[in-house]
């Protein structure tokens, strides 16, 4: 197996001076040493073809004993020393001090085409920075990690990826829904990968220490390598790469409210400097629109990730990130400027980005109350997002009173669309019905658009948990078939017809369907 082995971050960036794995805090340092522990008996389950290509690997190399031992950590990369990274981050709206990769470790980067990649374990043992946990991760979230990062990926979403998934052969110990039945179970390890995989969190921590020699350090490296348009070293470049990251990060969002991914914990390590979806933990996706949903059952309480406040969230974490490389900026009226226009630019780009869901590609005024009616409308009985918009495409000019036909799958009490409901839907479609009049574009034009914006395919909660299901009995066949599904989630794929229904009643209050927690 070929890889070129590129490290900078290790070699660029302070390291921590102690090598000995013992929890500890580390302070004037961007990393720590650490080697992945050993596992008892491990097997490649899944490799992803794409991201092989990616970095250069053929087919015999993934099924080779030494890509099985080094992508599971029984084996360190010749001229290359793992390690993990030092963070911190806010945490549900407050300060939670140092984190780290309390179970990441970072194998090495490599360069193929031109492209620079970090490969990283997820899973693969205890670090400086597990806290009270064990770095390990178990195969139900590793599932639902590898499958999500590559339909993502797959959904033009950007995103870290991932390369295999391996169970360990290990068993590990978890408590899923906090509520103290602990049980076995068993061990995985993604190997995951992206151009970098440094969040917010970095400098936060490095500001909190009032570290700002390796902040600055650490800013400087992170321009040079993934925003070499700006210049660094000045404050005009620190406050572009802020814009940058802003920009970067609402794309990422909008994309999410696009799809209907829900992330389940933005907190500030979880936000990846290069505006990548990271750490894929107790995501949902949305199956009834619903501004106020949530998967992840820690946060049933206050719901501040849920899914109407994501672009509001990614603003707040965008302050503390500003707030972290205030030291080397110093100028706040500069900053703000910078966080209101995510604000500005934000309205613009979400609304433009609905009509375009509605076959609008040329957004006018009065748009945006056509585009606030119908997300009220979706909310008043439970209404499949997925279905109801890629349905919409087959809509046909100057059938206003025919829309039922178009959109009854998409309700999942169709009963309920009477009366006032029905009503506000007879109104909307005959406002939509002339908005379309006013457009360029004939049905079927208008139809293959739409369907470049609006999935047919995605992860839906159940299907990941079927796949996690048959996986435990050690029946694998359903993460390919996912896998193979979602790599074109805006074909028509008739083959795979059967995923395109609603979720089945069974998964309504399914743990690991609709509610899951932070345990994986
Ligand atoms: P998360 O919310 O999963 O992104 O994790 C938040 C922090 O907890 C990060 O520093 C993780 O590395 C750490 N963490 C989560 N799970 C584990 C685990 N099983 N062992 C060690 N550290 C963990
Ligand atoms: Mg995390």
């Amino acid at each position: 197996m070929k890889l070129a082995i590129a490290n900078t971050f290790s070699e660029e960036l302070p390291a921590d001076p102690i090598q000995e794995n013992y929890r500890r805090q580390v302070r004037n340092a961007c990393f720590s040493y650490v080697n992945p522990k050993k596992t008892n008996n491990p097997k490649i389950l899944h490799v992803s073809n794409e991201m092989m290509e990616e970095l250069g690997l053929s087919k015999d190399d993934t099924i080779s004993d030494e890509f099985l031992q080094i992508m599971t950590g029984n084996k360190v990369l010749e001229d290359s020393k793992p390690y993990c990274m030092h963070y911190g981050g806010h945490q549900f709206g407050h300060w939670a001090g140092q984190l780290g990769d309390g179970r990441a470790i970072n194998l090495a980067e490599v360069e193929y085409n031109s492209k620079r990649w970090a490969i990283q374990l997820k899973g693969s043992g205890e670090t400086p920075y597990s806290r009270n946990a064990d770095g390990l991760a178990v195969l139900r979230s590793s599932i639902r990690e590898y499958l999500c990062s590559e339909a993502m990926f797959h959904l033009g979403v950007p995103t870290t990826r991932a390369l295999s998934l391996a169970t360990t052969g290990d068993q590990v110990l978890r408590d899923i829904m906090y509520n103290g039945n602990s049980a076995y179970e068993k061990g995985a390890i993604v190997s995951r990968v992206a151009p970098s995989f440094i969040r917010f969190g970095n400098f936060e921590i490095l500001a909190a220490y009032k570290d700002h020699e390796t902040l600055k350090a650490l800013t400087d490296y992170t321009i040079k390598y993934y925003f070499p348009e700006i210049k660094a070293g000045s404050k005009e470049g620190y406050l572009e790469f802020l814009r940058s990251v802003s920009s970067r990060s609402l794309k990422m969002v909008i994309d999410w409210q696009r799809v209907g991914f829900v992330h389940g914990v933005m907190n500030t390590d979880n936000m990846s400097i290069l505006g990548l979806t990271i750490d894929y933990g107790p995501y949902g996706w949305l199956e009834g629109y619903d501004h106020g949903w949530t998967p992840n059952t820690t946060d049933r309480q206050f719901k501040r990730y849920r899914y109407g406040t994501q672009p509001e969230i990614v603003l707040w974490n965008l302050y503390q990130l500003a707030n972290a490389l205030y030291p080397l900026i110093e100028e706040i009226e500069a900053i703000e400027e910078i966080l209101h226009e995510y604000q500005n630019t934000y309205k613009q780009e979400y609304y433009t980005m609905m009509c375009s869901k509605l076959g609008l590609f040329n957004t006018q005024m009065r748009d945006e109350v056509l585009v606030k009616d119908l997300e009220e409308i979706l909310q008043l009985t439970e209404t499949d997002m997925t279905i109801f918009f890629r349905n919409l495409a087959n809509y046909t000019k100057g059938d206003a009173n025919d829309f039922m036909k178009i959109i009854k799958d998409a309700f999942y009490h169709v009963e309920e669309v009477e009366g006032p409901i029905l009503e506000r839907w007879n109104e909307w479609f005959s406002r939509y019905d002339q908005r379309l009049g006013l457009t360029s574009l004939d049905d079927t034009e208008r139809k293959n658009k739409m369907n470049g914006v609006n999935p047919k395919y995605v992860l839906r909660n159940y299907m990941a948990q079927l796949a996690i299901d048959d996986a435990d009995k050690g029946n694998y066949d359903l993460i390919d078939e996912l896998y193979q599904m979602l790599k074109k989630p805006y074909d028509e794929q008739p083959e795979y017809e059967k995923w395109f229904v609603k979720r089945p009643d069974w998964a309504r209050n399914k743990v690991g369907c609709s509610m899951l927690s932070c345990s994986s």
